[in-house]
């Protein structure tokens, strides 16, 4: 592919396709979830339509069948994250489930006073599941906060840093303000101390190329349906020798080598962590998804992005009191903004009545609502599919609608 030809690919998103008799979208919410390509529904639906039996389990044709597509999946998410083994890579049904599986299991070696260290530009899903573990194992949160233009503070890192600090968890790029945050510079420090760094890649996997081995993080995360995969799947990476380390999460079929009442011995990796019947169809449309965008290239996708990000970002600033909500140096194409005197959800709600779907509310990130100062926010977030048409349509929206407002 040479010139980028925004036509070709929405014309792979059936969503998108003409509308006709129907509400215009311009679906600008792609923080929340991405559109799914023709190739990752045909693939789910293939799958029931000629493949379905359950894995790793029968002796016929069909069961291998599948194992077999589920396995070459599995592999395909190791190369795209340039894992070292598919045993690092571990399904789960997203990020949440990958975070809390860490901080279930690894939370069991903590001991009373241990610390945590979590980002103050967390998602929820990397805050909570910390809370819970602390709670349980009576160890503390210590956060890493940010600035007013939504960069870590990383100079404080090396002070936030105790004998009792025991994992980091960071997320790669924020949801909110859309900075990409500097991770490899937390893992080598960290690293330098034998502390282990979890990477929030929820956002980070859809944006930016990740090598799992080049950044030398411990667990990274992700969610399959923020990269144009279907919603339910999703991955867990991590080092083969932390997850050898790490106790169970869920019981069940599949994790376990031998069942005995005097006792059962477990699984070997990723089979460990997988407890139960997995979502075949899902993990066979994550693959799909992640053919579909190296076959683009995820260097590509970033360029398209970030000049939607520049454009957009130019034309709300010369809107009369709007205020950009981050503002980092490093941002990937997530704009969250306010509007003097009025409630983001009326703006959205006015947006949605043009056909222009963004996000308003707090985005699962109370705290840099409140680091803010403010209620909530309206966030316009891009894929590649999206257009400079579409964003000036935002921008058009916008001003209708403070003019309504106002
Ligand atoms: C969406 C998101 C999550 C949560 O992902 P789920 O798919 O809901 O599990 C976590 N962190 C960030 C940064 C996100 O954008």
């Amino acid at each position: 592919m040479s010139q980028w030809n925004a036509d070709n690919i929405r014309a792979d998103f059936p969503i998108l396709a003409d509308r006709a008799g129907k509400r215009k979208l311009i679906y600008l919410d792609n923080a929340a979830t991405t559109q799914k390509p023709a190739a990752v529904i045909d693939s789910v639906s293939e799958y029931y339509r000629k493949h379905n039996a359950n894995v790793h389990r029968g002796v016929h044709f069909l069961s291998l069948e599948a194992t077999q597509m589920m396995e070459e999946a599995r592999l395909a998410v190791k190369e795209f994250i340039n894992a070292k083994s598919a045993d690092e890579i571990i399904f789960t049904r997203g990020t949440t489930e990958s975070i809390n599986l860490v901080a279930s299991s690894f939370g069991k070696s903590l001991a009373k006073d241990d610390e945590i260290i979590v980002g103050e530009m967390e998602h929820h899903s990397n805050i909570v599941p910390w809370q819970m573990t602390a709670e349980e194992h009576k160890a503390k949160i210590k956060v890493l906060p940010f600035d007013q233009s939504g960069e870590l503070m990383l100079d404080l890192l090396p002070q936030l840093i105790t004998p009792h600090t025991r994992i980091i968890a960071l997320t790669h790029v924020s949801n909110v303000l859309g900075t990409i945050n500097d991770i490899k510079k937390v893992i080598d420090l960290a690293h330098s101390l034998r502390i282990p760094v979890l990477i929030d890649g929820a956002q980070g996997i859809a944006h930016t190329k990740v090598d799992v081995q080049a950044l030398d993080c411990d667990f990274y995360c992700f969610s399959g349906h923020k990269i144009y995969a279907p919603m339910g799947i999703g991955v867990l990476y991590g080092k083969k020798e932390r997850l050898e380390t790490l106790p169970p999460y869920q019981g069940g079929g599949e994790m376990i080598k031998q069942v005995k009442f005097s006792g059962t011995s477990y699984n070997d990796l990723p089979y460990r962590f997988e407890a139960g019947t997995p979502d075949v169809a899902g993990i066979l449309g994550l693959k799909a998804a992640l053919d579909y965008v190296s076959k683009i290239s995820i260097e590509r996708i970033a360029a398209i992005e970030d000049e939607l990000l520049d454009y957009t970002t130019a034309q709300l600033q010369s809107i009369d009191g709007l205020r950009l909500i981050g503002t980092a140096k490093r941002k990937s194409a997530v704009i969250s903004f306010v509007i003097n005197g009025l409630h983001p959800f009326d703006v959205g709600t006015l947006l949605d009545m043009e056909g222009v779907a963004v996000r308003t509310g707090h985005h699962c990130a109370q705290p840099v609502m409140e680091h803010f100062d403010i209620v909530g926010t309206l966030r316009a977030s891009f894929a590649m599919y999206n257009t400079k048409a579409e964003a000036d349509s935002l921008i058009a929206a916008l001003k209708k609608a403070i003019a309504m407002l106002k």
